[in-house]
């Protein structure tokens, strides 16, 4: 008897086994089953992947592979400038009449997939978000802007569908095609600066399954007291891999279900899944404005009198500026691929207000050293400090570095870690060391006067409502 023709699935962000739509429908069919990855970075304009996002991906590849090669597959490689043609190559070599994946909702991957719907015969599924951009609309058919009656609206739906499991086996296709060595996809960097990476992380499945565990067991249910707090380990860091799709939100959603029903504060939990939930936001809100990682949501933010400042703005990404808080932020976003949310807060606060730096100047610099690098969340996230975005902080609300280092990093743990120059001051002298008799000189002072550069900013910004 002949074997059926193979099918591919194309995996992207999604890179796991579990609880993968398009992978267990291609184990279901019981047809071969062809795993590729398409390495394809000059498609995505100008979000090219960055070099943190490199990092991990190489990392997140070897797992992968590893994992399918445990059930008898494996990941074949390939790269070059069009998926299209790196597919109907695949399909001409393998005999595949079917290509498989998940669907992405970023205005680049929406391109390509529909243009590549078209072209091949492919079936795509939901598999990397709670609930699909289009799902969630209000009572005029139109998508959300704010945040809070969009998370009522999808827990109105009820209808968090059940996760599905790791196929048990995959059937081999009678050969393989060719594929590229992880190596010969050049993702680590040649200079070794990814040291603090991988003292920070370990970044394939186990490593996953660890974070879960004992985010689950010991903090998810007090998260709602401790996630302000950068000197303790208060929140989930699961945001890289949820970034490259080795777990999946929904079955982050039920663990955590299950974490309460085994004890979990319920407060606690229920603060942790809003914000799986803000990730869903980001997402549909890129979606339905696919020009959210470059332009303003509200208008008038298009004449905002932005400053152009190279030495400020390289004093702020080498964590240079002189205010303890965000240098901390800036050497562990550095350092180790990640910065606390409330320290991300603060620096783009910083960069935004305190030196009038265009808020996509701070968006490319994450995207080029964060770990979890992630379209949506990172606009969502610029534009919501900048106070341009949907349901931004008011741009006249302006974060004082020294309040916020005082409140949320008190006992100055946090700073102590990452500006090792001031880690024997007085805690009281350590959030402004500028205002001591004799300031360390190792360190630098301030490159902007806070209040003085508030004013400015203000100043600022009732420019722009004067030209409206
Ligand atoms: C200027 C700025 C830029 C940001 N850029 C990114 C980015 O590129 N990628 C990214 O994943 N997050 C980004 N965030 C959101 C947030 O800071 C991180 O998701 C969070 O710090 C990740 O840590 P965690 O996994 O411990 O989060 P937890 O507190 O444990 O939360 C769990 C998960 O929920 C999601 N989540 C949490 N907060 C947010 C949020 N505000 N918006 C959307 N999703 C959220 C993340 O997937 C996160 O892993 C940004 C925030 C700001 C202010």
């Amino acid at each position: 008897m002949s074997m059926p023709p193979p099918v591919i699935v194309w995996f992207r962000n999604d890179l796991r086994l579990d609880d993968n739509p398009a992978l267990h429908n291609a184990a279901e069919s019981g047809r071969p089953v062809i795993p590729v990855f398409l390495w394809t970075p000059d498609s995505e304009g100008r979000w090219k992947p960055g070099g943190a996002t490199r990092w991990w991906l190489h990392h997140a590849l070897k797992s992968l592979s590893g994992q399918l090669e445990s059930l008898g597959s494996k990941l074949i490689l390939r790269a070059g400038n069009s998926e299209a043609d790196l597919l109907k190559n695949l399909m001409a070599q393998t005999g595949a009449d079917l290509v498989l994946w998940n669907r992405r909702y970023d205005p680049y991957g929406v391109q390509t997939d529909t243009r590549l719907k078209k072209d091949l015969p492919a079936k795509s599924f939901r598999g990397n978000v709670l609930f699909e951009p289009h799902q969630i609309a209000n009572q005029s058919g139109d998508y959300y802007k704010v945040f809070t009656p969009f998370y009522k609206a999808m827990l109105a739906q009820g209808d968090f569908s059940e996760p599905v499991d790791t196929p048990k086996s995959l059937p081999a296709p009678s050969a393989w095609p060719e594929s590229l060595s992880l190596d010969e996809l050049n993702l680590l960097p040649d200079i070794h600066w990814d040291q603090g990476f991988y003292d920070t992380w370990d970044p394939g499945s186990d490593g996953c399954r660890e974070q879960v565990e004992t985010f689950l067991d010991e903090a998810a249910g007090v998260y709602k007291d401790k996630r302000d707090y950068p000197g303790i380990r208060g929140t989930s860091r699961l945001s890289p891999y949820l970034c490259f799709g080795q777990i999946s939100t929904r079955r982050l959603w039920h663990q955590a279900q299950e974490a309460a029903e085994r004890g979990a504060k319920r407060g606690g939990i229920e603060a942790w899944t809003r914000q799986l939930v803000w990730r869903d936001f980001a997402t549909h809100l890129l979606f339905h404005q696919p020009q959210l990682d470059w332009e303003p949501m509200q208008e008038k933010f298009k004449d905002f009198p932005w400053e152009k400042n190279d030495k400020l703005l390289n004093a702020w990404r080498r964590g240079q500026t002189g205010y303890p808080i965000v240098d901390a932020g800036m050497r562990e976003l550095w350092t180790t691929g990640w910065m606390h949310n409330r320290v991300r807060m603060i620096v783009a606060s910083f960069l935004v207000k305190d030196l009038l730096i265009h808020w996509r100047e701070g968006a490319l610099w994450f995207w080029d050293t964060l770990v979890d690098a992630d379209l949506a969340n990172n606009s969502f996230g610029w534009q919501w400090a900048g106070g341009c975005g949907a349901d931004a902080a008011p741009y006249f609300r302006i974060f004082n570095p020294v309040l916020q280092s005082k409140k949320f990093d008190a006992d100055g743990a946090y700073i102590r870690r990452w500006v090792p120059e001031l880690r024997e001051l007085d805690t009281k002298d350590l959030h402004a060391p500028w205002e001591m008799d004799t300031p360390p000189k190792n360190y630098p002072a301030p490159i902007v006067n806070h209040p003085q550069a508030r004013d400015r900013a203000l100043e600022a910004l009732s420019s722009l409502k004067d030209s409206n």
